[in-house]
């Protein structure tokens, strides 16, 4: 079994202030797969010391230094690529496919993104003859991440501190904390100077609410649910600091009638993708009523050839959901699905055939949902998938307005002027049209109860930033 109880703290390994074991739980096997420790205040007070001191220091070294130490680090990140793979695989559930390509490749890609906007980005701006515009790190940042996709928060948190001159304090999410702990030693292997990164392992209302709170720190980035969103807003309200939430979402995909049949499967495939643990999931599938029947077998299919398995595994099936909690809600949801009166095609409550033991949901597809259902309005974060027709484009688009959040909603059809039309009417930080992946660096974040911040390239870089306006600014 893995034991890794110490935290990164100002450049060195250290054991915790107070012993507090906590157990890693293979979501695969519900087996104890690591021990790591729970921080207490001290071990916070102690990170956010080292993270300030540092600050000044690391504030001003030059890009040309940061953009070395960030190379060095990609270098690094992609020798042990496979430890990374293999440490989410076992954290989270990620079949070994998932867990190498799109787990550990997200980490990569944004890495490498932000280090192109990072050599593009200016930080002194004229903004008259006379006048400059100054773009100075914020300080010292907290990092509070989810499990869901451990890596891809981490760097889109952590590299953009780090690009700007912030320095920091990592807080990983408890039940997923293994590659937080191995992108620590990649940090420490790169040689950035001590007490840039720092890494303390705890829960939600230990370190998480500590960092909220803490009178030297600057600024929270935050991912994961609206309840702790909130609760980290309020935390963080007594001394002021910038908050920059990525939280929940409830994404609708709109199907149109001429969209091809090849956007059905993809429609049900991207729900269940990462086993449906995704805040961008298209898990509200809106279907114009003329194709309405068909697209409805065209997704039951894909949810019964969807198959479910074990992480160890190599394949293109899905793996357990991450926790007991997380199943419970599931099962709970798809329940209410029931009860609330949509018609179950595909999947339902309980585990999967010949799957006994481990988180394993499932794929499930409820027809015939109303937007006012609970299993329309609140995020699974499980495969399950609801269908709700519509006969307009105005109500299509209304039903997809028809949420507390907005992430990311999805349009499906050919017509180049309709795509546009309706992405134009869409409240929500992102609209993927007809299967076509966001650019390297493109801003990722909500609006309304999605959050309020943008990540990835630069406008990843600019949440970091203060702007100082300097006026009398002699000419160079
Ligand atoms: P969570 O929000 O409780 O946990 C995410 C991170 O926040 C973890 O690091 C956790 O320790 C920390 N945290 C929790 N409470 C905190 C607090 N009061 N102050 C500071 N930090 C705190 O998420 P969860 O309970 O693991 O999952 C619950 C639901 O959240 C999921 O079902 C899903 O709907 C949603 N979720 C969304 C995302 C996302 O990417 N937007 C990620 C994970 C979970």
């Amino acid at each position: 079994m893995i034991e890794k109880r110490n935290f990164y703290i100002d450049g060195q390994w250290v054991a915790p202030a107070k012993s507090n074991d906590f157990e890693v739980i293979n979501p695969s096997t519900e087996e104890v797969a690591a021990v790591i420790s729970l921080g207490d205040q001290a071990d916070t007070d102690k990170a956010v010391a080292a993270a300030k001191r540092a600050f000044p220091g690391w504030a001003a070294v030059p890009k040309a230094e940061k953009l070395a130490l960030l190379r060095k680090l990609l270098e690094i990140y992609n020798a042990r690529s496979e430890e990374m793979a293999q440490a989410m695989s076992l954290e989270m559930g990620a079949p070994q496919n998932l867990a190498r390509v799109q787990q550990t490749g997200a980490g990569s890609w944004h890495l490498e993104g932000f280090i192109k906007a990072f050599e593009a980005f200016e930080f002194e701006r004229g903004y008259t003859d006379t006048e400059k515009t100054l773009l100075e790190p914020i300080g010292v940042t907290a990092l509070i991440t989810p499990w869901n996709w451990p890596m891809n928060q981490i760097v889109l948190k952590a590299v953009p501190a780090m690009a700007t001159g912030c320095t920091m304090v990592l807080k990983p999410s408890e039940i997923a904390p293994l590659s937080g702990l191995l992108f620590a030693e990649f940090v420490d292997q790169a040689g950035f100077p001590k007490g840039v990164f720092n890494l303390v392992n705890g829960d939600g209302a230990g370190v998480g609410s500590q960092l909220s709170a803490h009178p030297d720190v600057d600024m929270i980035s935050f991912t994961g649910s609206s309840r702790a969103g909130i609760a980290i807003s309020k935390a963080a309200a007594d001394s002021l600091k910038r908050v920059s939430l990525e939280l929940g979402g409830k994404g609708a995909n709109i199907l149109f009638a001429d969209a091809p049949e090849a956007a059905m499967k993809y429609s049900a495939v991207r729900c269940f993708r990462n086993s449906g643990q995704s805040c961008n999931a298209p898990s509200r599938l809106l279907v114009e009523k003329s194709i309405y029947d068909r697209a409805v077998d065209v997704v039951t299919e894909v949810a019964n050839n969807t198959h479910v398995g074990p992480a160890s595994k190599a394949g293109d099936h899905i793996g357990p959901v991450v926790s007991q909690a997380q199943f419970d809600k599931i099962q709970t949801l798809i329940q209410k699905g029931i009860d609330e009166g949509a018609r179950l095609v595909a999947g339902g409550t309980g585990r999967p055939d010949g799957l006994n033991r481990g988180y394993y949901v499932r794929p499930t597809v409820f027809a015939d949902v109303n937007n006012q259902m609970t299993i329309a309005r609140e995020e699974i974060f499980g495969p399950v998938l609801s269908v709700i027709p519509f006969e307009t484009e105005e109500e299509a688009i209304a039903i997809a307005n028809d949420t507390p959040y907005g992430l990311t909603n999805y349009i499906q059809t050919p017509d180049d002027e309709k795509r546009r039309r309706v992405a134009r009417q869409l409240r929500s930080g992102m609209v993927e049209t007809n299967g076509k992946g966001f650019a390297q660096g493109s801003p990722f974040g909500g609006y309304k109860q999605s959050g309020n911040g943008r990540e990835g390239g630069t406008y990843g870089l600019e949440e970091f930033l203060e702007v100082k306006a300097v006026s009398g600014w002699a000419a160079e």
